[in-house]
């Protein structure tokens, strides 16, 4: 057992038996581990503070535990927080490293690939009841965790940042993608314009609710949202673009067989269905009308940053090798192309839905 890691643990949990820790799952940003004590098992995490600030982050936290209590949800959202000694939702150790403690959620399945329609389905209306949740919470009580997480206007030009300071080896070997890159900058150009006419109503959203961030019940009953971290101001067209991101394409982010990477219709309509049967009375007419830009907004800034990252060297997400970036922005935008190819198609299902 490493010391380091008990000794942070036992300031959450001090009354039982350590068996294990050990690292777990695959998250892009924080260091994740799994402690199994005699009587039962949790998520131990060191927040990535050159990405989030601890403080914003925990109050939010808080925001989110009271008004799940206070508005009296028969729904279980998420995983709970452990309180500290202190009865706080973090500890920061003898280097200034912040850490939390989670309930570990038992007998559930993650997923990198949708495996059926059933679990589509269940992405989208576990997402869909989880935004109604949010929707019932005080806007201005929660604090920016990322400030211009999704701004369209704001990515494109950090990319352009990157393609300036790259060098010249990493920006011939993704020469095919940097061009795609310019020549499509018109999707975040319309889609600041949409933000900018303030039509989009301002909600709490979570920001980041790709496949990977939603647990679902081992029997296909119900599915769980986690990596709350980015839940703050947003607009849903860009949840809903990121779950068609990571569920229409049926292939791994990193999947360097392009072929595999298609866009499917069959998911898309489950998961869309699911989404909307649960916001029916919430959604308005401007996200509906530009659900089909979010998309492809979402999935484009997802490419850029992707392509961004690779540029600079690999200094935001963790890569197993130095290609690794490059690969994860060909998925985005070959997925990205095939929604493109099928744009009527979609606009007339989400139309009719
Ligand atoms: P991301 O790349 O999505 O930003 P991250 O580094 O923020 O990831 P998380 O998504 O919070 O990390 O957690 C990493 C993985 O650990 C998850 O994909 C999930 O499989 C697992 N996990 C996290 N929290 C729990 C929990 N409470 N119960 C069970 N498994 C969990
Ligand atoms: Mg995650």
């Amino acid at each position: 057992l490493d010391n380091h890691l008990v000794e942070i643990f036992r300031n959450f949990i001090d009354n039982e038996n350590i068996v294990s820790i050990k690292e777990y799952g695959d998250g892009h940003i924080n260091d994740t581990y799994l402690v199994t004590t005699d009587s039962s098992q949790y998520i131990l995490q060191r927040v990535n503070q050159e990405v989030f600030n601890i403080t914003n982050l925990t109050n939010n936290y808080k925001q989110l535990f009271i008004s799940y209590k206070t508005l009296d949800e028969s729904i279980k959202h998420f995983p709970d927080l452990c309180k500290n000694k202190d009865g706080e939702l973090h500890i920061l150790d003898s280097m200034g490293s912040a850490w939390r403690v989670a309930e570990f959620l038992d007998n559930i399945n993650a997923f990198s690939i949708s495996p059926d329609i059933v679990t589509s389905t269940l992405a989208g209306k576990a997402m869909g009841r989880f935004q109604n949740f949010l929707n019932r919470l005080d806007t201005d009580s929660f604090i920016d965790t990322i400030p211009d997480f999704h701004n369209p206007h704001k990515r494109f030009s950090s990319f352009e940042k990157s393609l300036d300071n790259s060098e010249s080896a990493l920006i011939s070997a993704a020469k095919p993608e940097v061009d795609f890159a310019l020549n499509n900058r018109y999707i975040t150009d319309n889609m600041s314009n949409i933000i900018s006419n303030n039509i989009l109503p301002v909600r709490i959203t979570h920001n980041d609710p790709k496949l990977e961030n939603i647990l679902f019940k081992s029997d296909k009953s119900d599915a769980y949202i986690i990596d709350l971290d980015t839940i703050m101001k947003g607009t849903l067209i860009f949840d809903f673009g990121d779950m068609v991101r990571s569920i229409t394409s049926l292939a791994k982010e990193d999947e360097k067989d392009l072929a595999k990477v298609k866009f499917n219709f069959d998911h898309f309509r489950a998961l869309a269905g699911g989404y909307f049967s649960e916001l029916t009375n919430t959604i308005s007419k401007s996200e509906k009308e530009n659900i089909y830009n979010g998309i492809l907004s979402v999935i484009y800034v997802q490419g850029i940053r992707f392509l961004g990252d690779f540029l600079e060297g690999n200094n935001y997400y963790k890569v197993q090798y130095p290609e690794h970036n490059l690969v994860r922005c060909r998925t985005q935008f070959k997925l990205l192309k095939e929604i493109i190819e099928m744009e009527t198609e979609i606009k007339s299902f989400l139309r009719s839905n």
